[in-house]
């Protein structure tokens, strides 16, 4: 079953005045559950602003967003709810995500706010703060941790409410590359142990790599939905979009035009190793 479904959603900001804004412009696509989508598309291409049509904090002007089997725009209080809980959504900055100043109470508040009783409560951030590692902080503050930890935390946050989709806008782009590394782990991890589904919103091409299709998005459409493999090595439909394919990817790209043999679709710098160990 499609855990999301988008059908034709459009979504315009600041309707009929002046400086009006039509963000997606009939956007279409279905998630399976357990997928991991990358997001890309260039700054204002609308990412955040469709992520926050998945989690129902915007509705569409046009169109229609399904989660679970309910229309975002049709939900009542209690159907909204649901969809709030389904989709949980990781933002760029982690300062503006930390709410106490111990760790163990920031990633309890969104079950607090469930109204879950305090035992479950317990075992859920203990369960959260375990899948991102950071178990030992419990007691500390999160003032002091490094961003890449603080995101960490901010994942546990959400994951304690024990989403059925995690949306990552945009995660890792305060993040140095050890923050950004450990962030990406932290994914993969909770990927590998949850089969949870994932739309990873990242201008690292390298980060889109890792998921399984990727979907990008150009003026408010759709103009990529493939394969990662597929999405990713075609260096010339992503340069017309403004973006950029893996390092490793251009690297194959530009040896290929000078005549070096290289099969398949390179997306990862191990692809390009042990294609390059073979080539003639
Ligand atoms: P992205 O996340 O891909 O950078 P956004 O969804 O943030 O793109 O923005 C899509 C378009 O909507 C951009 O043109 C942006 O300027 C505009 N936009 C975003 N947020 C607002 C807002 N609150 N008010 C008016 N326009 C906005
Ligand atoms: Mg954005």
């Amino acid at each position: 079953m499609n855990i999301i479904s988008v059908k034709n959603a459009v979504y315009v900001y600041n309707s009929g005045l002046e400086d009006e804004v039509m963000a997606l412009r009939g956007v279409s696509f279905d998630v399976e559950q357990g997928e991991f989508i990358s997001l890309i598309g260039s700054n204002g291409s609308g990412k955040s602003t469709l992520a926050r049509l998945l989690n129902g904090l915007y509705l569409p002007d046009e169109g229609e967003v399904i989660v679970n089997g309910k229309s975002t725009l049709t939900a009542k209080h209690k159907d909204m709810f649901d969809i709030r809980r389904t989709v949980g959504v990781v933002f760029q900055n982690p300062d503006n995500q930390m709410v106490a100043s111990i760790i163990e109470d920031d990633v309890a508040f969104g079950p607090e706010n469930l109204g879950l009783p305090s035992a479950e409560i317990k075992e859920r951030v203990e369960w959260a703060l375990d899948r991102v590692g950071m178990s030992e902080y419990r007691k500390g503050t999160p003032f002091r941790l490094s961003g890449g930890q603080k995101q960490r935390i901010a994942i546990a946050g959400v994951l304690a409410l024990m989403p059925r989709v995690m949306i990552l806008d945009e995660s890792t782009a305060m993040l140095d590359p050890r923050g950004r590394k450990e962030v990406m782990d932290t994914v993969r991890r909770i990927r590998e142990k949850e089969g949870m589904t994932v739309i990873m919103i990242t201008h690292f091409p390298d980060e889109a790599a890792l998921a399984d299709r990727v979907i990008a998005l150009s003026e408010g459409r759709v103009v990529i939905d493939a394969d990662a493999h597929r999405a990713l090595s075609d260096v010339e439909t992503l340069r017309q979009y403004g973006l950029d394919a893996p390092l490793c990817t251009r690297v194959a790209y530009e040896l290929r035009k000078r005549g070096v043999e290289l099969d398949g679709n390179i997306i990862t710098d191990r692809e390009l190793r042990e294609k390059l160990c073979r080539s003639k």
